[in-house]
């Protein structure tokens, strides 16, 4: 266990992995139910809109849209989100849609290039046993 300091209040804390204390998790997820609402009343808004309207600060608003748990429906996704590949502007997540098929596909590949041959389920002595009639 690692002792770090908060991102968001910026108080150390003993943390398992990420970077929030569980102090500022706990409102995180009270602001995320806050801004998801917003965001679902009003659609085309801005995140410095969002920030002002529900009270909730940018940062965390931020965070929750790199989580991929919030989308802002703008086009340009504010200039906030880059895509961490091509650096193109995004609205959610950390990826593109463009880059995102680009990783999972090369997933796809390790994956089914690290996999040993499956034993293919035996078709005849299913036929066989299945008897008809
Ligand atoms: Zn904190
Ligand atoms: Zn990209």
């Amino acid at each position: 266990m690692n002792i770090v300091q908060c991102q968001f209040c910026k108080k150390p804390f003993t943390s398992l992995g990420g970077r929030i204390c569980p102090a500022c998790l706990e409102q995180v997820d009270k602001d995320f139910i806050t801004v998801r609402d917003y965001i679902y009343e009003h659609k085309h808004s801005n995140i410095d809109k969002i920030a002002e309207e529900t009270e909730v600060k940018k940062q965390v608003i931020i965070h929750l849209l790199k989580e991929g748990r919030l989308i802002i429906d703008s086009p340009d996704g504010d200039g906030l989100l880059v895509c961490e590949m091509c650096k193109k502007s995004i609205n959610t997540g950390r990826l593109c849609k463009e880059c995102m098929g680009k990783v999972s596909s090369s997933m796809d590949k390790n994956v089914s290039a690290n996999k040993k041959p499956e034993v293919k389920p035996v078709e005849q002595n299913l036929k066989g046993s299945a008897k008809i009639g």
